[in-house]
C-alpha cells in the first residue's frame, strides 16, 4: 500500500477495500485508485512494424509501441496522435481501434492498473528519416517485421496482447480475401 496516512485527517487506520480504494477508517475519506486508460500505435510500414526502445524506466532498454497515458478531458484517438507526436516526432492522420487490453505500469513503486487502447495505423513508405525522436523517451526506433518480434523484448503485457491482436487480424484479412493474396 503506497499511503500510510490519511491524506484528510492524517490518521493512519488506511485500508485498502475492493483491491483497489483507500479507505480511512477514523474520518471515511475514501480514494479510489482506479484503472487509467492509455493508447498505443501499432503502425505497420511495408510490412514492418514500428518500435521505440524505451529510454526510460519503467523497462528501459526494452521495445514498445508508441504511446502513454490519455490525458484528464482527452480522447484515447487524440492520446495516441500526441504520444505518437510526442515521442517520434511523427502524427498518424489515420488509424483504426484495433484491440484494448489491461496492463500493469509500475511507475515510481506505485501500481498503476491501465486499461491500453491500441490503435492500427498503416504508414506504408514511413522510415526513420520522417522521425523526431524525442531522447527523454525514446532511445530508438526498430522496424521489426511481424514474424520475427520476439515477445521477451518487448516491455509491456499489453505490448504483446497487442502484437497477437494485430497477427490474428491480418490472418482473417487472409482468410477472408484470399484472391489478394493468390497467384
Ligand atoms: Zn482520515
Amino acid at each position: 500500500m503506497p499511503f500510510r496516512h490519511c491524506p484528510s485527517c492524517g490518521g493512519t487506520e488506511i485500508r485498502l477495500e475492493f483491491g483497489k480504494a483507500f479507505r480511512c477508517g477514523a474520518c471515511g475519506f475514501l480514494y479510489f485508485h482506479n484503472v487509467a486508460t492509455a493508447a498505443g500505435a501499432v503502425i505497420e510500414s511495408d510490412g514492418r512494424l514500428l518500435f521505440i526502445v524505451r529510454a526510460m524506466e519503467p523497462a528501459a532498454g526494452l521495445l514498445a509501441l508508441p504511446g502513454g497515458f490519455v490525458d484528464p478531458g482527452e480522447r484515447a484517438e487524440d492520446a495516441v496522435v500526441r504520444e505518437c507526436r510526442e515521442e517520434i516526432g511523427w502524427a498518424p492522420k489515420e488509424f483504426e481501434f484495433l484491440a484494448s487490453f489491461p496492463n500493469r505500469y509500475e511507475y515510481r513503486s506505485i501500481l498503476y492498473n491501465t486499461c491500453d487502447f491500441f490503435f492500427l495505423v498503416r504508414a506504408d513508405g514511413l522510415s526513420v528519416k520522417d522521425l523526431e525522436l524525442d531522447p527523454e523517451e525514446t532511445a530508438g526506433v526498430r522496424f521489426v517485421r511481424p514474424d520475427e518480434v520476439v515477445m521477451e523484448d518487448l516491455a509491456f503485457e499489453s505490448t504483446r496482447m497487442a502484437i497477437g491482436a494485430y497477427l490474428e487480424y491480418k490472418a482473417r484479412i487472409r482468410v477472408n480475401s484470399p484472391e489478394r493474396y493468390s497467384s
